[in-house]
């Protein structure tokens, strides 16, 4: 990307996404930094892009709240006049097998990482349409390709996200706007670290490359999709994983 873009990335505080939000920082470009409630981590996130000489804006708001998200949304688009790039990164789990899996569990997943996904999407599309430019890039999961035990609701979600990314997709390129998603294997965040010895060794039996991937891994390909040489990419799921799924 070598002119100055609007890059907006949700769940940017931790994880995935600050590597994502640092990845894509230069300068001149502004970086909108989303999260929920972790101001302390999310300023994190604004040091680490400021470093690389990108703006750094922090935009808490709840992905799952549609009043919340058109608030914030207008309120990027006063601030910055337009949005380049959407990032659809924020995501959780609340893991159960499904006989014990409370309809709680399977909403507030769903809700998240999935309805979040649409209501930020519909919040850039129209813009992105004006603008005639747009890059759209949503993270999904291996076991949205895969399943999972003890992640009916995620995987659901996920599934549902290589969906929304290809019918999107197909509605937009029209446009000139682009709709992808990357596919990660297990990765070291805050999200695998609750995973047991015992799993994580049996994760790793299943990854040819024998090391979970860094958030680093993933950014990489996100920047790859948010770029100008990715323009004729749409509706593709790019999956980096280790050699763990060849999808
Ligand atoms: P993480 O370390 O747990 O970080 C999650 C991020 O999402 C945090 O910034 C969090 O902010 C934000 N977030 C959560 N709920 C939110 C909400 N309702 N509204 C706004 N922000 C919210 O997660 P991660 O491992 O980096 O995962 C990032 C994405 O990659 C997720 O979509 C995840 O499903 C996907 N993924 C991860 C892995 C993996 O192995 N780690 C593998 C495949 C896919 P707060 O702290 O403020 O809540």
């Amino acid at each position: 990307m070598s002119e100055k873009r609007v890059i907006v990335v949700t769940g940017a505080s931790r994880g995935i996404g600050r590597a994502i939000a640092v990845e894509l920082a230069e300068p001149g470009h502004q970086i909108v930094i989303n999260y929920r409630s972790g101001v302390a981590a999310a300023q994190k996130t604004a040091a680490a892009v400021a470093d690389k000489g990108g703006g750094a804006h922090l935009q808490p708001f709840d992905i799952a709240d549609e009043t919340a998200v058109k608030e914030a949304f207008k309120e990027m688009l006063k601030a910055h006049g337009r949005i380049d790039v959407l990032v659809n990164n924020a995501g959780i789990t609340r893991d159960n097998l499904l006989v014990l899996m409370k309809s709680a569990e399977w909403d507030e997943v769903i809700d998240t990482n999935l309805k979040g996904a649409f209501l930020c999407s519909q919040a850039v599309v129209k813009p992105m349409m004006r603008q005639k430019y747009g890059r759209i890039v949503n993270v999904t999961s291996v076991v949205g390709a895969m399943g999972n035990a003890g992640q009916s609701n995620y995987a659901a979600a996920k599934a549902g996200i290589i969906g929304l990314t290809r019918s999107l997709a197909r509605e937009l390129i029209s446009r000139n706007i682009t709709v992808n998603a990357v596919a990660p294997g297990f990765i070291e965040t805050d999200m695998t670290a609750a995973l047991t010895d015992k799993a994580k060794e049996s994760l790793l039996a299943q990854i040819p490359a024998a090391r979970l991937g860094t958030p680093e891994d993933v950014a990489g390909a996100v920047k790859y999709l948010a770029s100008e040489a990715a323009g004729y990419v749409t509706g593709q799921v790019v999956h980096v994983n280790g050699g763990m799924f060849m999808g």
